[in-house]
């Protein structure tokens, strides 16, 4: 992980012109957030056949294995919630539902790319997988562990909504094997909390907290957004107040953003609006950039655009890392997208649907893509961009090229607009661009995929 030095003595070879930086104020619909590259727009049904002939081929060398489960249940649908999630589904669903995952396990398990491999990272998403009960949990990661062993897992991420944990329900994730406890509490204000369509509130955020700390967790990250529908800079500084005082690992911060399926979105429609009623991006990144000081003043460092760690030589996120720095990435479950050997990949994006192509015994993937070497140079490029700076030697030497040739036009851009921090090796963004690096790396996509819808 970078570390905050980095960027404490910046090297800003260019005088910024911020009149010439396009800007971006008011909040409107869309996807902002690069999670990858090239765009999931670009992924197409015709290439799964290229998953399917890299399957049968031996792994890359050295390449680490990663090991996602998608959970798509919750016990509502927040108004900003952009993803594939039931809210209905009974008992019997979800047993289909783990049985069509750990079909789908092992139908990859069997393939030559994956046979006899040991995931290194794991993560559990969603959705909600702490809507599971202890007794699905156990179905699940017990079926799982006998197709793929964890036994040399170095991080296993378990999402939890608060309202979810009982002290229960917390043993049983923790006796799973999870290490890593991610909270996704986002707000503190109930108000806020109701006004946003979020299940939980304050108090079941304190008792989960507790109960985890009690379990012993080695990790636990939090989730906060700001920029949540009657948001106010009072309650921001009040909902970075009590996540001071929690004390946790890491925490992760969000700026809301309102992509076009949402409830949110869909009330703008019909309202006719075009901006989003949540506060403007500067707004967001001002209190983003609030909350990090605040962290700081205790000793927190800042590791990327969305996190801040209390003891980066301890607290890692492997997973994160992996999936910025090339690594296998093996999906399970409806709508989860994933990287074999060189192939992205993403999965039926319905529940039925899903479970009837496993039943069937097909793989249920919906599209995928294979990138070339330059896509996959420029993905990496980004996507580590984002946790500050990167080192120019490393990149040189993993694809032949030294970035500052590779992609002298768009850091001649971001070196224009002052976002730029050049220091020997490292190239990396000032904090103010670190706060808006999604947009920035628009510049860095090759021109054909900068139109259209992210998603
Ligand atoms: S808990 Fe998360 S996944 Fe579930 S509806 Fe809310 S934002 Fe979406």
């Amino acid at each position: 992980m970078r570390e905050r030095s980095e960027m404490s003595a910046p090297v800003v070879d260019a005088k910024p012109d911020p009149a010439a930086v396009p800007s971006r104020t008011e909040t409107t619909a869309g996807n902002y957030f690069v999670s990858n590259y090239p765009p999931f727009g670009a992924w197409r049904t015709e290439a799964v056949a290229e998953l399917e002939s890299v399957l049968q081929q031996p792994p890359r060398a050295h390449v680490p294995l990663g090991l996602y489960t998608h959970i798509p249940f919750c016990r509502k649908r927040c108004h900003f919630c952009y993803f594939r999630v039931y809210t209905d589904k009974n008992a019997d669903d979800i047993r289909a539902y783990i049985d069509a995952v750990l079909a789908e396990l092992a139908m990859y398990v069997g393939r030559p790319a994956l046979q006899g491999r040991k995931p290194r990272f794991l993560y559990f998403g969603g959705g909600t997988p702490s809507y599971l009960s202890p007794d699905q949990l156990g179905v699940l990661s017990e079926g799982m562990k006998r197709l793929m062993p964890w036994d040399d897992a170095e991080e296993i991420t378990f999402e939890g909504e608060p309202g979810t944990l009982t002290d229960h329900k917390l043993r049983a994730i923790r006796a799973m094997g999870a290490t890593r406890l991610s909270l996704g509490i986002e707000h503190f204000d109930d108000h806020i909390l109701e006004i946003n369509g979020r299940a939980h509130r304050s108090k079941e955020i304190f008792r989960a907290y507790s109960y985890a700390r009690e379990i012993g967790f080695p990790q636990i990250n939090i989730d906060l957004i700001a920029g949540m529908v009657e948001e106010t800079e009072e309650k921001w500084r009040e909902a970075v107040a009590k996540a001071v005082e929690l004390g946790p690992d890491s925490v992760t911060i969000y700026q809301m953003e309102v992509p076009y399926n949402t409830t949110i979105y869909q009330r703008m429609k019909a309202e006719g609006r075009l901006a989003a009623p949540v506060a403007d991006w500067e707004t967001k990144r001002r209190w983003v950039d609030w909350a990090y000081r605040e962290f700081e003043k205790v000793g927190y460092t800042v590791t990327s655009t969305t996190t801040v760690v209390k003891d980066p030589a301890r607290v890692k996120f492997l997973y994160r890392a992996g999936l910025f720095s090339g690594a296998d990435l093996l999906s399970v479950g409806v709508a989860s997208f994933g990287h074999l050997s060189g192939v992205h990949y993403q999965n039926l994006h319905d529940f039925q649907p899903h479970i009837d192509a496993v039943r069937a015994g097909r793989l249920p993937v919906y599209r995928a893509m294979r990138p070339t070497t330059e896509e996959l140079y420029t993905r990496e490029f980004m996507l580590q961009l984002k946790l500050g700076s990167v080192s120019a030697a490393a990149f040189a030497s993993k694809f032949g090229q030294d970035p500052r040739i590779q992609f002298a036009a768009p850091l001649a851009t971001l070196r224009q607009w002052g976002f730029l921090v050049e220091d020997g090796d490292r190239i990396g963004l000032t904090r103010d661009g670190l706060l808006q690096v999604d947009r920035l790396l628009m510049e860095f996509f090759d021109p054909k995929y900068r139109s259209g819808r992210y998603a």
